[in-house]
């Protein structure tokens, strides 16, 4: 288990405002949310954002998929209400399968481990391309060996078109992957350099 959620500790210092202290800016900076996908590890700190006018972007098929996912009871546990918060976030959705939401910034619809997963792509100036995975690889072996990690899967032909599909920006771009749990290689870019440009 430690390898899938190797946060172990969930300190003063891991919450989102203090985090983002941490980068130099402030929490009320924040001009926009980018959701990779809505399971409940991955959706911390929403709360920080209730009745602001922050939008929350998400793919359509990923909003769509918790909503019915909590209301049913169907993939129960990994999507929660609590978080999902229907009239106090402010939701804004996108259908499109690739999008330039911001200058650098492209989302891309990922879909396998949940429907609309989407990946997110950052061109940075000196440093290059990065690629956040989120769940579509838990840890890079997914991705390496292209073995999907069971169950968790829960579309595995999706998940292979999405698998060709990041290889093909990866190698376009030359891109460095983070996956969505894997502590090792998040902690070698950390150790690598105090910051990115
Ligand atoms: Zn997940």
């Amino acid at each position: 288990m430690t390898d899938i959620f190797p946060r172990t500790k969930y300190l003063e210092g891991n919450k989102l405002p203090a985090a983002i202290k941490a980068t130099g800016n402030d929490i009320k900076d924040v001009k926009a949310i980018i959701m990779g996908h809505l399971h409940l590890d991955h959706a911390g700190g929403l709360e920080n954002f209730v009745d602001t006018n922050v939008p929350i972007y998400v793919h359509e098929e990923e909003f769509k998929h918790a909503c019915w996912a909590v209301a049913t009871g169907a993939d129960l546990g990994v999507y929660l209400a609590h978080y999902m918060l229907l009239e106090k976030l402010k939701w804004s959705t996108f259908t499109e399968s690739q999008l330039d939401l911001f200058q650098g910034i492209t989302i891309h619809h990922a879909p396998g481990h949940t429907p609309g997963l989407c990946i997110m792509q950052i061109n940075l100036p000196k440093d290059g391309t990065f690629i956040w995975t989120t769940d579509q690889f838990h840890i890079v072996e997914n991705y390496e060996l292209g073995h999907p990690h069971g169950g968790l899967a829960r579309d595995h032909n999706a998940w292979y078109r999405s698998l060709n599909m990041i290889r093909r920006l990866q190698r376009l771009y030359n891109a460095k992957l983070i996956f969505g749990h894997d502590m090792a290689v998040a902690m070698k870019y950390i150790n690598e350099k105090k910051f990115y440009e």
